[in-house]
C-alpha cells in the first residue's frame, strides 16, 4: 500500500526587540547566566507584568506578511505546569483569542506553488533553561531566556513531505528576517518547532492519528524527524496495529525520536485568563500604519526580479529568500551589471566563498559597487573570467575594490597578440606529440594546447586572442 504523509508544524521564533515581553530586562543570546532577570521574570510574588507594545507590533507584523486576519480583541492566558525552568509555574500565553489568525504563506514545490494554511499565530513568553552537568550529578537553570518574546506559529495540516516542511521553513524563516522581527539564528535557538506528523493510506479522506515531536530545532532535524515518524507509523499499520496519538522527543544525535507521553497522559494545562494584563483592543489605524511599513516581502522580491530583470525562477527564488543577496542583487544592477551576471556571481563564487568561510549571505563584506566593477573588468576585457574567480576571496579578505585588488597582485589580462603568440610557440615547442597529433589530423588537441596558455599565463590570457592567436601559428604548422 502507498501512504501518504501528513504534517503540521508549530513554529516557535523569538523576537528580536531590545526589551522582554513583561519586563525591562534586556532581550539578548547568551552572557552569564541569570545576569538579565528582575522580579519580573524570574516570577517573585507580588510582581505584575507590563505588556511590551512592541511584541505586539511584531506579531501583528509577522500575521500580516503571512495574510492573517489581525485580532480586534485579542487576550493573554495562562498555560500552567510545574517545572524548574518556569519560576511562575505558568507561562503567559494566548489561548482561544490569538492575535493572528486564518492565514497563509506560499512555497515552491516540484509542482508549483502551493498554500501552506496558518492557523494562528499567537504571543507569548520563554521558559528559562534547565540544564543537567551528569559529571557533577547536579542540575543548573538559567533564567536569563525566561521572559523571552515569542510568537508561535501554527500551521495547518497542509503539509505533504519533509520537502514540503522543508520549503515552509524556509518559507517563514525568510519572512521572519526580511520584516526584521526575528534574526532566526537556528543554532542560538530563536527558531524552533514541533512537528506533527501522521499517514495515511493514498486516497482516503480522514487523516491518520499523529504523534508529536518536540524539541527540534534544525530545519534538517525537521526533515529527518518528519521521515522517521513516517517509516515508524507505516511500520505499525503494515504489522497491523494502530498508531497511537502521542507526544514525543527528538534526539538528532541519535536520530530518533522517544516516547515522551501518551494521550492519556497528555498535559492539561488548566487555561485561564491572565488576570495581570488587560484584554487588547487593536485598533484598526494601527493595523494599518503597521501594513504599511512592511517592506517588499520575499515572494514579491522574487516576481520582480522576473518581471524586471528578467531572472529565470531558480535563480530569482535564490536570491529573494535572502536579504543580503536581495539587497546585493539590486545594488550592482543600480551600479550597471546585468542582472542575469550579477545574479551568476551571487549564486556561484560569492555563495561558494560563503559557504567556505561558514558565513551567511548577510555577512557579505562588500556591496553592489564592489560587484559591479569585477563585472566591468571582465567585460572590458581588463581580466578574464578565472582571474575574476581568484579575486573573489580578496574582496572578502580586504576592503579594496576589485580593480585595487588586480593592479596589487598584476592580475591584468594579457590581451597582447605578440605577446600570446610567443606564448604560444613555447607551448608547442614544448609539446612536440601534441604537435604530431595534430598534423596527423587530430585537431581536438586545440583545446589542450589553449589550457597550455592558459596555464602558462596563470589564467590572465585573454580567451578570445588565445583562440585568434592559436589559429594562425596551427595554420603555419
Ligand atoms: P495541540 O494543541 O494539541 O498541539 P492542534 O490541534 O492545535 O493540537 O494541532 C497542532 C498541530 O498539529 C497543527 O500544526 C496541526 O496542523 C497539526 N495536526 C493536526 N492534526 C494532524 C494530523 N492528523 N496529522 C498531522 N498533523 C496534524
Ligand atoms: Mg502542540
Ligand atoms: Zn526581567
Amino acid at each position: 500500500m502507498k501512504y501518504e504523509t501528513v504534517v503540521g508544524l508549530e513554529i516557535h521564533a523569538e523576537l528580536s526587540t531590545k526589551t522582554k515581553i513583561y519586563c525591562s530586562c534586556e532581550n539578548s543570546f547568551g552572557g552569564s547566566e541569570n545576569t538579565r532577570c528582575c522580579p519580573v521574570c524570574i516570577g517573585l510574588p507580588g510582581t505584575l507584568p507590563t505588556l511590551n507594545k512592541k511584541v505586539v507590533e511584531y506579531g501583528i507584523k509577522a500575521g500580516l506578511a503571512m495574510n492573517c486576519e489581525i485580532a480586534e480583541y485579542s487576550k493573554q492566558d495562562r498555560k500552567n505546569y510545574f517545572y524548574p525552568d518556569l519560576p511562575k509555574a505558568y507561562q503567559i500565553s494566548q489561548f482561544d483569542f490569538p492575535l493572528c489568525e486564518h492565514g497563509f504563506v506560499i512555497i515552491d514545490t516540484e509542482n508549483g506553488q502551493k498554500k501552506i494554511g496558518i492557523t494562528r499565530i499567537h504571543i507569548e513568553e520563554d521558559a528559562g533553561k534547565f540544564t543537567h552537568d551528569p559529571y557533577r550529578n547536579l542540575s543548573r537553570v538559567d533564567y536569563n531566556r525566561g521572559g523571552v518574546p515569542l510568537i508561535e506559529i501554527v500551521s495547518e495540516p497542509d503539509i505533504r513531505s519533509s520537502a514540503e516542511a522543508n520549503a515552509f521553513l524556509e518559507a517563514v524563516r525568510s519572512i521572519l528576517k526580511c520584516i526584521g522581527v526575528s534574526d532566526c539564528k537556528m543554532q542560538e535557538g530563536s527558531l524552533r518547532c514541533d512537528v506533527n506528523v501522521s499517514v495515511r493510506p493514498e486516497g482516503q479522506k480522514e487523516f491518520g492519528v499523529r504523534s508529536e515531536c518536540k524539541n527540534v530545532n534544525s530545519f534538517s532535524g525537521a526533515v529527518r524527524a518528519i521521515d522517521y515518524e513516517r517509516a515508524r507509523q507505516i511500520e505499525i499499520l503494515e504489522s497491523g496495529a494502530e498508531v497511537e496519538q502521542e507526544t514525543r522527543r527528538w534526539d538528532d544525535m541519535a536520530g530518533k525520536s522517544f516516547l515522551l507521553r501518551s494521550k492519556e497522559e497528555a498535559h492539561d494545562y488548566r487555561y485561564f485568563p491572565e488576570p495581570d494584563l488587560m484584554p487588547m483592543e487593536i485598533s484598526r489605524g494601527w493595523v494599518e500604519e503597521i501594513r504599511e511599513s512592511l517592506p517588499e516581502l520575499p515572494h514579491e522580491k522574487k516576481a520582480r526580479f522576473m518581471a524586471e530583470y528578467g531572472l529565470p525562477e531558480y535563480d530569482s527564488g535564490l536570491i529573494s529568500v535572502s536579504d543580503g543577496f536581495s539587497k546585493l542583487l539590486d545594488d550592482t544592477v543600480g551600479c550597471g551589471a546585468a542582472p542575469k551576471e550579477a545574479s551568476n556571481w551571487i549564486l556561484g563564487e560569492i555563495s561558494k566563498e560563503i559557504n567556505e568561510r561558514c558565513i551567511t549571505s548577510d555577512d557579505v563584506p562588500f556591496g553592489g559597487q564592489a560587484l559591479a566593477e569585477l563585472i566591468a573588468l571582465i567585460n572590458k576585457g581588463t581580466i578574464s573570467g578565472s582571474i575574476a574567480k581568484q579575486i573573489v576571496p580578496d574582496m572578502f579578505e580586504s576592503d579594496k575594490s576589485p580593480e585595487e585588488i588586480v593592479k596589487a597582485k598584476g592580475l591584468l589580462q594579457i590581451s597582447d597578440e605578440g605577446e600570446i603568440a610567443k606564448i604560444i610557440k613555447e607551448v608547442f615547442e614544448a609539446n612536440p606529440k601534441a604537435i604530431e597529433d595534430y598534423k596527423g589530423g587530430k585537431t581536438n588537441v586545440r583545446g589542450f594546447l589553449t589550457g597550455q596558455v592558459m596555464r602558462a599565463t596563470k589564467g590572465k590570457a585573454n580567451p578570445a586572442v588565445i583562440n585568434k592567436q592559436l589559429e594562425i601559428e596551427l595554420g603555419k604548422l
